[in-house]
């Protein structure tokens, strides 16, 4: 018996070990373009796809390829920054002409009933920054936001949190304080 409850502990121990190989954690993530065996991990797949555009535009969208999650679109910048890609280590210019972009994206898809979502960075997969464009579900709205006038006030998320952005009487709603962010869109 013991020995049986010892190998059921090994097997639990395996697929503890497998599901954190699934998730990997992007904020240790060490790719840099200047060294191709760097960017060759899973969690740097859309690092890969960034490289596969054409250097023009900074600002770029992919079909979310979960096939559970139909409905949604990631928004890209073109350019990497290092490890987590961190929305920070953008410049203002750059985070005005990503967050544009986004927006009118979404617009275009979703109408006004268009949400944002970026994840924090310990629930995220990849590393180069992604932003999930979809429908804001029915029922999601929380007190926890800021009311911004458009694009260039989008504050930073701090301490690794993600945020969530959705237009509201003409201004928009940004959602801070939250790791997991994508679950407000439809899938
Ligand atoms: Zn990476
Ligand atoms: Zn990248
Ligand atoms: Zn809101």
């Amino acid at each position: 018996m013991r020995w049986l409850l010892g190998k059921l502990g090994m097997a639990a121990g395996g697929a503890l070990l497998l599901a954190g190989l699934a998730a990997p954690d992007v904020r240790q993530c060490d790719c840099d373009l200047s060294r191709p065996e760097t960017m060759a991990a899973r969690e740097c797949a859309l690092c890969r796809e960034a490289e596969k555009q054409p250097p023009g535009p900074p600002v770029f969208f992919l079909k979310d390829i979960n096939p559970r999650k139909p409905n949604r679109m990631l928004a890209l910048p073109r350019n990497h920054t290092k490890g987590p890609h961190a929305l920070a280590e953008m410049t203002p210019a750059e985070r005005l002409e990503f967050w544009t972009a986004a927006i009118d994206k979404a617009r275009s898809l979703w109408g006004d009933q268009w949400g944002l979502a970026l994840n924090g960075d310990a629930s995220r997969t990849q590393c180069h920054m992604h932003v999930h464009i979809g429908r804001l579900l029915d029922g999601v709205e929380t007190p926890n936001f800021v009311v911004v006038d458009g694009p260039a006030q989008i504050p930073l998320p701090q301490d690794g949190n993600g945020l969530w952005i959705h237009p509201q009487g003409g201004k928009l709603h940004v959602h801070l304080g939250e790791i997991i962010t994508e679950t407000v869109l439809l899938r």
